[in-house]
């Protein structure tokens, strides 16, 4: 089965959005300062799913349906907010995403960064 994922490019997404707002004609209050904000307290949401839960094995939560329904509702808010803040700074996610992931590369090389969770800072010491 093919994935909306797979079919779907990131400006498609965007331009929902951005259509969205300019039909309610909320683009006036969508300052950065309110749209980083949105996604801290969206990402708090998606957190709190979580928050008070022991740590259950992955595939048991992907079997949970009251806690994925509500993953699925947080998450999408978040790539919404994220993905408003970059309409409004016009920001092309697929660069910024790539540039981002090419320095994560460089502090995290494959060779000392594969199968642990050290921070960079500390990959080099034994
Ligand atoms: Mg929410």
């Amino acid at each position: 089965m093919v994935s909306k994922d797979e079919k779907t490019n990131v400006q498609v997404l965007k331009d929902l959005i951005k259509k969205f707002v300019k039909e309610r004609d909320w683009e006036k209050f969508h300052h950065p300062k309110e749209l980083a904000t949105c996604l801290s307290i969206e990402a708090s949401e998606l957190l709190e799913v979580f928050l008070w839960k022991d740590k259950e094995p992955l595939e048991e939560t992907k079997k949970n349906e009251k806690i994925m329904s509500k993953i699925r509702e947080e998450l999408a808010d978040v790539f919404i907010c994220a993905l408003n803040l970059a309409n409004r700074l016009d920001l092309d996610v697929s660069e910024i995403v790539e540039e981002k992931l090419k320095i994560a590369k460089e502090k995290y090389p494959v060779e000392l960064a594969r199968g642990n969770a050290k921070k960079y800072t500390e990959l080099k010491e034994k």
